[in-house]
């Protein structure tokens, strides 16, 4: 007999979460990646009791998301892609965490929408830990000025990092230098781990994983 999609739903993500149990304690939030997915996987999704959710687009947030907040006043929307000055707005209004601050200039635009909006999303900074000029974050060399940068602006609250390692390479060495950065500063969350590697991140002390395609199955 074959699963219906929602128990193959269902079942994945308990094996990830007692993963994640036995790798760490306390265990890192599971954060579902619910990108490119269909409202029936949402819905799957939803109905196993998962309320953390992460999205890279702000406009694909906004379909998937808007109207469901409504009805579920304990979902946990966390941005995980690039944002640009002129979404910030729309991203300080849906996201509980925005997980991408990278640059002064978006620093400044954030801070403005929260002035104006009176929403306090939770903030990290992406780190670009692998130096990859296509990737987006900031450099571990350009991260103390940002942080000071950010500190700067009244309401602009950075309480720690995410990263994404470069594809290819052993992830341990960026988890381990994310985690040393964040000491550093004295920041005490962490958002890194994916599908290939979420128990490794939780070992290294990730506070957040962002787990897709190992939760939902294959992106549609
Ligand atoms: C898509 C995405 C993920 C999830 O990737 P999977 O390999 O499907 O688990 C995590 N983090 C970011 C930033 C992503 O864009």
């Amino acid at each position: 007999m074959t699963d219906t999609p929602e128990a193959g739903i269902s079942k994945r993500r308990d094996a990830i979460l007692a993963e994640l149990a036995s790798a760490a304690s306390p265990p890192p939030v599971l954060v579902a990646v619910s990108k490119t997915q269909t409202d029936a996987a949402l819905a799957a999704m939803l109905a196993t009791g998962q309320r953390v959710f992460g999205e890279n687009r702000v406009q694909e947030a906004q379909a998937h998301w808007t109207a469901r907040r409504e009805t579920i006043p304990d979902l946990e929307l966390h941005l995980i892609g690039p944002l640009q000055s002129n979404k910030a707005e729309d991203a300080v209004r849906l996201f509980d965490m925005i997980q991408t601050l990278d640059r002064p200039k978006l620093a400044a635009a954030l801070a403005a929408a929260i002035a104006k909006t009176g929403r306090r999303p939770r903030l990290l900074v992406q780190v670009n830990t692998g130096e990859e000029p296509q990737k987006a974050g900031v450099t571990p060399r350009d991260l103390p000025a940002l942080l000071d940068q950010a500190r700067r602006h009244p309401g602009l609250e950075i309480e720690g990092l995410m990263c994404i390692p470069p594809v290819g390479e052993p992830a341990g060495p960026h988890f381990a230098l994310l985690a040393k950065l964040a000491r550093a500063h004295g920041l005490a969350t962490l958002s890194m781990g994916m599908s290939g590697d979420y128990a490794l991140a939780a070992r290294f002390g990730a506070t957040h994983v962002r787990v897709g395609t190992a939760l939902f199955g294959e992106r549609a």
